[in-house]
Order: structure tokens, then C-alpha cells, then sequence
């Protein structure tokens, strides 16, 4: 079988004993854009990159010489545009001895633009990953926001809560939580029958104080009083300025008798307060809740006695 190099599916390079090179085949010529005249008679390496030109000399050329044969060698050529042209290179010393070098070359182009493709997989691999980096990023961000925003919000329902059921003045519960307090009490009344009492207080001749001293005396002894009812206090009871200078208390567990001797005690304590403007009292109007009792009539009774207390002269305790 006669072989013919130039129909070879690969570059086919003969050197002499002096890396000089003898023959080289049309294949390689044709990827290396030179003529045959050109490449014979120089040595190999002139056509190749720097860093391979190096490995060339450094490494493959001394291996060749020493095992007589060199395999799977990855070099780069260049061509007459200027182009590397990657190869994968086989060296084996012709049969007989001293008569040179056969030097087989592929092409790699195929493998490079696979290698590309694999890099540019990763690139956007890595871009991929970064992206969902800065998503997770952004999540958590926006995640820490959201916290910040229901915390504000868990503020703000507390604000409106207390704006919702305190009064402004004397930070005292407001008339919405007697309405609530009362139906409670009165529903558990129902089902235990356990007892529980309503004090009404009204500050005696306020009006005049208001005349005398002026409405900014006058909110400081409401602030005063509301300071001094709430002490004692049990967390159970309920403390409301009911409007103006009425207030109410709301004593679960406690009968009539227990609520005049609280009452009695915080209408001495009052009475005995000296404000910078002079003395101020307090009337009481006492009920203790009755089977059947609704809202109006447990407050009506309560009422009536204060009306009663403030008859027989103010400053009093009356039980009704
Ligand atoms: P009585 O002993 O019969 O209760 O007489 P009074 O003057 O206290 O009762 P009246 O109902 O005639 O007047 C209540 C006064 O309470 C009228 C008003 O000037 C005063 N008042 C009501 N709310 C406030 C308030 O928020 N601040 C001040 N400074 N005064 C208030
Ligand atoms: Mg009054
Ligand atoms: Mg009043």
C-alpha cells in the first residue's frame, strides 16, 4: 500500500537529526497560508507562538531526542495572517536510527471553539449566579424593609389604640372602654352572679374653680385627681373620665359596702390635697349591680346617687 501525505486527514512534518525540517505535507501547508518552498529547510518552531516555541525547544525537541517519541503535545502555530492555529502533536523517530524525526499534527480548532463554548457557559454560569446573588440581596433587603414597616405598623396600631381609648388629658381609659368594662361585667354577672360595683365621681363646684383660677388650673387639678383616684387601684378595676370632670369606676368582685369604703378613703385623701389654687372635693354616687341590670339603669342608679350626694351638700359618698 503506497501512502500519500498529502491526502492525509492531518498535518505530516519529516525533521533531519537537526530539527530541520525536510518534507511537510500540502494539508499543512494550506493551514498555515505558506508555500512548501517557504517551510522547508527551517526549523518547525518558526512557525509557532512564543510560549509554544518555548515548549518546543525546552521540553519536546530534548524528550524526542531522549525517549523518541513524544505524544499528545498541545502547541499553537501561527499562520501567514497572523492566526494561531492550536494543534495536538504526535513525534516518533523514523525506524531507523539517525534518519530524523515524523512529526503528525491536528488541528484543534474544533476542541478550542468547544473549549470557548465551555468558558462562555461558565461566564454566563457565573453571571447567572451573581444575578441570583444580587437577588437574594435585594430579597433580603426588601424582606428587613418589610420588618421595619410592620414594626412602624405594630407602633402605629398601638398609637391608635391608645388614641382610641385613652383621654387626652389625663391619659385616664375614655367613655368607648366603660362601654365595653360595663358589658362585660354585666355578661359575667349574669353567668357567676358574682357582684362587681360602679362609682361615679364628679368634682364639686368646678365651675366655679374653672371662673376663679382659669381652664389651665383647672386641667391640672383633673390631672391631679386622675393621678390620685388611679393610685390603689387593683388591675382588675377600671378607671374612666367619663367626660368633663365625671369619672367612673368599675370594681369587679366588690359590693356596695367594699366600694364606699374605697370611695370614702379617696374622697378624704382629695379633700385633704391641697392644689396651689386651694382645696377641691369630690361627690360619689355608688350602685352595686342588680339581677337584669342593663348599660342605662346600672349607670342611672350611679347616677342618681351622685345626683343625691351632690343634694345633701357635695363633698359625700352616696349608695343607691
Ligand atoms: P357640681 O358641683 O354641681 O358638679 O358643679 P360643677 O360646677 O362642677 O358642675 P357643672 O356641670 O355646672 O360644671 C362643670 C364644669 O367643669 C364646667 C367646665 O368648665 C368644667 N370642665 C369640664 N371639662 C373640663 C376640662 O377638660 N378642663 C377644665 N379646666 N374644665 C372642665
Ligand atoms: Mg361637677
Ligand atoms: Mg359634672
Amino acid at each position: 500500500m503506497q501512502l500519500d501525505a498529502n491526502h492525509l486527514p492531518g498535518g505530516y512534518i519529516l525533521l533531519d537529526n537537526t530539527n530541520t525540517v525536510t518534507a511537510i505535507n500540502q494539508p499543512l501547508c494550506d493551514w498555515l497560508g505558506r508555500s512548501r518552498e517557504d517551510l522547508c529547510g527551517r526549523s518547525p518552531e518558526r512557525w509557532m507562538t512564543v510560549a509554544s516555541r518555548m515548549y518546543y525547544l525546552g521540553h519536546v525537541l530534548p524528550s524526542l531526542r531522549l525517549h523518541q517519541h513524544a505524544e499528545e503535545v498541545f502547541l499553537s502555530f501561527t499562520n501567514a495572517t497572523g492566526d494561531a492555529l492550536p494543534v495536538i502533536m504526535n513525534a516518533a523517530a523514523m525506524p531507523s536510527p539517525g534518519s530524523g524525526y515524523q512529526l503528525l499534527i491536528l488541528p484543534m480548532q474544533r476542541r478550542n471553539l468547544v473549549e470557548e463554548q465551555l468558558q462562555q457557559a461558565r461566564k454566563t454560569a457565573d453571571r447567572a449566579v451573581a444575578e441570583k446573588d444580587r437577588a437574594l440581596q435585594e430579597l433580603q433587603t426588601l424582606a428587613s424593609q418589610l420588618e421595619q414597616r410592620q414594626a412602624e405598623l405594630a407602633a402605629l396600631n398601638v398609637q391608635l389604640e391608645q388614641l382610641a381609648t385613652r383621654d387626652a388629658l389625663t391619659g385616664l381609659c375614655n367613655r368607648r372602654v366603660y362601654d365595653r368594662e360595663i358589658d362585660m361585667n354585666l355578661a359575667l354577672f349574669k353567668r357567676t352572679k358574682r357582684p362587681f360595683t360602679l362609682a361615679l365621681a364628679d368634682i364639686d363646684w368646678f365651675k366655679q374653680f374653672n371662673d376663679d383660677f382659669g381652664h389651665g388650673a383647672g386641667d391640672q387639678v383633673l390631672q391631679e385627681i386622675s393621678l390620685c383616684l388611679r393610685q390603689g387601684m387593683r388591675d382588675i378595676d377600671t378607671l374612666v373620665r367619663m367626660g368633663g370632670e365625671e369619672f367612673a369606676l368599675i370594681l369587679p368582685d366588690t359590693t356596695a359596702q367594699q366600694a364606699a369604703l374605697v370611695a370614702e378613703r379617696k374622697r378624704t385623701e382629695i379633700e385633704q390635697y391641697k392644689s396651689q389654687y386651694g382645696s377641691v372635693t369630690l361627690s360619689f354616687g355608688i350602685t352595686e349591680v342588680r339581677a337584669g341590670d342593663t348599660r342605662a339603669e346600672i349607670y342611672g342608679r350611679a347616677d342618681q346617687s351622685l345626683y343625691q350626694a351632690k343634694r345633701q351638700g357635695r363633698n359625700q359618698v352616696c349608695v343607691g
